[in-house]
C-alpha cells in the first residue's frame, strides 16, 4: 500500500479545495498553499509509509530556525507533526494560526453562555 506515490515536488490538484498547486522548486510541497491542509501519508518526511490517509489539519504555527512551521494534527490518528510553511502559503491562514496558538483549545465547548435572567 502507498507505493503509488512518487515524487512530491510536483504540481498537483488539492484534494480538499481543488486548487491547482504549482511545484515549489526549492523544496518538496507537502501541503496545499491555499487551504493549508495535508494528508497523513508520511511517518518520516517523504517516506509515504504511514498508510493512515487521515486529514492533517493545521492547529498552530511555530517559529524556529527553520523558519515558520505549521503544526498539524491528524484527524484520524491524532498524530501531531510539523511542516515548514512555503513562501507562497496563504498568509491569512498563517496569521490566523499564529493567533490561535495562544488560545486554550478545549475551553470553548465547556463554556456555555450564561445569562442571568430577571
Ligand atoms: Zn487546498
Ligand atoms: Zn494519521
Amino acid at each position: 500500500m502507498g507505493r503509488k506515490f512518487t515524487v512530491i515536488d510536483e504540481g498537483f490538484v488539492c484534494a480538499f479545495c481543488g486548487a491547482e498547486i504549482k511545484r515549489l522548486g526549492y523544496t518538496s510541497r507537502d501541503h496545499c498553499n491555499v487551504c493549508l491542509l495535508s494528508l497523513h501519508a508520511d511517518d518520516a518526511p517523504g517516506d509515504r509509509e504511514s498508510g493512515c490517509g487521515g486529514v492533517l489539519r493545521p492547529i498552530g504555527l511555530e517559529l524556529n530556525k527553520k523558519g515558520r512551521q505549521i503544526v498539524y494534527k491528524c484527524e484520524k490518528c491524532g498524530l501531531v507533526k510539523k511542516n515548514i510553511a512555503a513562501n507562497d502559503d496563504n498568509e491569512d491562514l498563517i496569521i490566523e494560526l499564529s493567533v490561535q496558538k495562544s488560545r486554550p483549545e478545549n475551553r470553548s465547548e465547556k463554556i456555555s453562555r450564561r445569562r442571568t435572567v430577571g
